[in-house]
């Protein structure tokens, strides 16, 4: 059994297709998908959501780096996401996704500095609730080690993890309950040392997702992402450690449920 730990699906090119999604799911052996808010609007979806697939769904609530732009209160926009934590009993597991994200050339500094203010408040907010923290970086590995020792967050996910297998050491020395979510960028050939992460990590800090309706894994490149290729990622996964397949599967699925609390 696999459970995708990073997905999207109350977006539009997939929350239309919701019960075909749900079906290529069951076939692939993905029991769950759990939600990543991106706003304060996206993270009562996703609460909603999982209400009504409490057997499918789990949401994951916070304000995405790319998303920080049009916010102007940093008090107010927390003080929300918190009650929206608070209001929502067990189907809240996590907090974020947040983190750093320099890829766009219109994050200039002022934005960036305010990418990190929020880092730093959604740590805190999973503290407070004794949930892990999903952190998202691109384009900003060394400030979000700052970040990281600065903040210390107690249980953390690395998503879509990017770095070489020394990063992680870097990371768990910081943070030593952090895990790291393989994705598409694992298969994608030009990869290397993501694989040789994959490879190197103690087992049971590997997780898997899928961040539909993203870029899919190969060999589905182009085609829009969805929770049932969290099977293909598992399956390459497999391919690159030295554990028996079942034994892959098996770890990567108690950790998973173990750090969700599902
Ligand atoms: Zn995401």
């Amino acid at each position: 059994m696999i459970i995708d730990t990073h997905a999207h699906c109350s977006f539009d090119s997939l929350a239309e297709h919701e019960d075909e999604m749900l079906a290529r799911m069951v076939a692939a052996g993905v029991e769950m998908a759990i939600q990543i808010a991106v706003d304060a609007a996206s993270a009562r979806t996703v609460v909603d959501m999982s209400r009504y697939r409490p057997n499918v769904y789990r949401a994951v609530v916070g304000i995405h780096p790319n998303d920080c732009q049009s916010i102007r209160d940093i008090d107010t926009a927390m003080a929300e996401i918190r009650s929206i934590v608070e209001c929502s009993g067990d189907v809240v597991v996590g907090i974020g996704e947040t983190g750093l994200d320099r890829h766009y050339p219109e994050t200039g500094p002022g934005e960036f500095a305010r990418q990190r203010i929020f880092f730093g408040r959604h740590v805190s907010l999973a503290r407070e609730f004794w949930l892990p923290v999903v952190v998202h970086s691109r384009d900003a590995w060394s400030e979000t080690i700052e970040c990281l020792r600065e903040f210390r967050p107690e249980r953390l996910v690395m998503h879509c993890y990017l770095g070489d297998l020394a990063t992680t050491q870097t990371i768990l020395g910081l943070c030593p309950n952090a895990w790291f979510a393989f994705g598409w960028a694992t298969t994608y050939r030009r990869n290397e040392a993501v694989r040789g992460a994959a490879a190197g990590l103690p087992l049971d800090r590997i997780l898997v997702e899928t961040d539909a309706p993203f870029l899919s894994p190969e060999p589905f490149r182009g085609t829009i992402n969805e929770p049932a290729n969290a099977r293909t990622v598992l399956e390459f996964i497999k391919t690159l450690r030295s554990e028996p397949g079942a034994e892959v599967e098996e770890i990567i699925y108690r950790s998973t449920k173990e750090l969700f609390g599902l």
